[in-house]
């Protein structure tokens, strides 16, 4: 079946909902949100802890947020359809889908990728060993505990020391797991209480026929050991889920994994935008949210006729910095620019150049950890020549 749209969006998250409740609400046309899970509203779905919102209300829990921002979409008129998967492209602005229904194929004037992240499983992370059961991404562990409630193990070990990897902690702790150790190859983390915390560890083989039985770690200084447990679970290492812009053609940037973006959400496909985790990994809800409503100003500029810009200059970063988005020059620079350093280093200076000229410099107070994001504010993006060539962000 072939059906036409004036607004695709793939992906029922908080980027997803936030930009369709916007652009419903200021009469963009017929506006839908495709979600190939039997519920919209994204990973806060099965988030069942409070934190969301902004700021951050310890009171509001994920399904709450996500309920929310799934009425305020339909709400505002737009389509929310769930068990509908993109599978891929007939056209440029054309996706074919997939749902028990059956096939379709729809165009639209705007698509926008708003798809999350995943974290990277053990098999990506080539952890060597055998292939038992207890083997987990924090996606699959809380799916399975607030969405199944399948049981977990007795004795876990979660490997990472980033804030998602306290929430596996605390879901796993939930269901009646003793957490035995958190391990990660940073040499700093925050575990929380009663939890072992091993530092510049890595895990290096997992164990066990049917159940897993226990993990080999090595640590920095070369010792090496097993801890005994029936589940591990994999956190962080946030890969955006970027199929679909790779099916498409659509340039990636190779720091964040994701579609490279201008500041207004717009890839290197004259009329596709990509907003929310789909561009760099796991932010706060809000933050992909509120990345969902400001794309809604370059959307509603698209369908209006303005033209689709030249990319201008790449941003790019300097080691340790590992990524930032936006990656391109050109656009509405109004909103913070998100930058991560790969290494945890206090009150780093950044600069920012271009062709040996100094656009910007500034010390960052405080302490810079790989798991948060800085953010630089734009008012630089400015005095960028764009003609010129690829602007660097360097930390130091
Ligand atoms: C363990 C954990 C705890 C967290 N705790 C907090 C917290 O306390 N507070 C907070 O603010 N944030 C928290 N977050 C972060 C927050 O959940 C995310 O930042 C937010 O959900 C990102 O929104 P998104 O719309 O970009 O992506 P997602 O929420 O990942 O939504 C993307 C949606 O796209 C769908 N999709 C993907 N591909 C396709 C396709 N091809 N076809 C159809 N649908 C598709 C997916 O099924 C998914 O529903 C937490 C995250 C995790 C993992």
């Amino acid at each position: 079946m072939n059906r036409a749209v004036d607004v695709l969006i793939v992906g029922a998250g908080p980027a997803g909902l936030a930009l369709a409740a916007r652009l419903a609400g200021a009469g963009a046309g017929r506006v839908e949100v495709l979600e190939r899970e039997r519920e919209a509203g994204g990973v806060p779905r099965h988030c069942d802890h409070g934190g969301f919102g902004w700021p951050p209300r310890p009171w509001l829990r994920g399904p709450r947020y996500a309920r929310q921002a799934v009425r305020a979409a339909v709400g505002a008129g737009a389509s929310v359809r769930t068990g509908v998967t993109a599978t891929g492209w007939a056209g440029p602005l054309s996706l074919e889908t997939t749902s028990p229904a059956g096939l379709e194929r729809i165009t639209a004037r705007a698509v926008v990728l708003a798809t999350g992240a995943r974290e990277r499983p053990r098999s990506a992370r080539l952890v060597p060993g055998s292939r038992p059961a207890g083997v987990l991404t924090t996606g699959e562990l809380q799916q399975s505990v607030h969405l199944y409630g399948q049981p977990v193990g007795r004795r876990a070990v979660v490997v990472g020391a980033e804030p998602v990897a306290r929430h596996a902690v605390r879901t796993l702790r939930r269901a009646g797991a003793e957490v035995v150790a958190m391990v990660t190859g940073h040499s700093r983390g925050a575990a929380p209480p009663g939890v072992a915390l091993l530092t510049s560890t890595s895990v290096t083989e997992l164990h066990g026929r049917g159940r897993l039985s226990g993990v080999s770690v090595r640590h920095g200084d070369g010792r090496s050991g097993v801890l005994a447990c029936d589940t591990v679970v994999f956190t962080g290492d946030w890969v955006p889920d970027h199929e679909l812009a790779r099916r498409g053609g659509i340039g990636l940037d190779p720091g964040t994994r994701g579609p490279c973006v201008d500041a207004s959400f717009r890839t290197s496909s004259p009329g596709v935008f990509a907003v929310g985790n789909a561009l760099r990994g796991v932010e706060s809800a809000a933050t992909a949210a509120a990345e969902g409503a400001a794309a809604a100003v370059g959307v509603l500029a698209h369908l209006s006729g303005a033209p689709w810009p030249e990319p201008g200059p790449p941003l790019v970063v300097r080691a340790p910095l590992v990524w930032v988005a936006p990656n391109r020059v050109t656009g509405l620079a109004e909103r913070p620019l998100l930058l991560r350093s790969g290494e945890p280093l206090t009150s780093p200076v950044v600069t920012v150049d271009q062709d040996g000229r100094l656009l910007w410099r500034r010390r960052f107070p405080g302490r810079v950890s790989p798991s948060r994001s800085l953010r630089l504010r734009p008012g630089w993006t400015a005095r960028v020549d764009p003609a010129g060539g690829p602007v660097t962000i360097a930390l130091g």
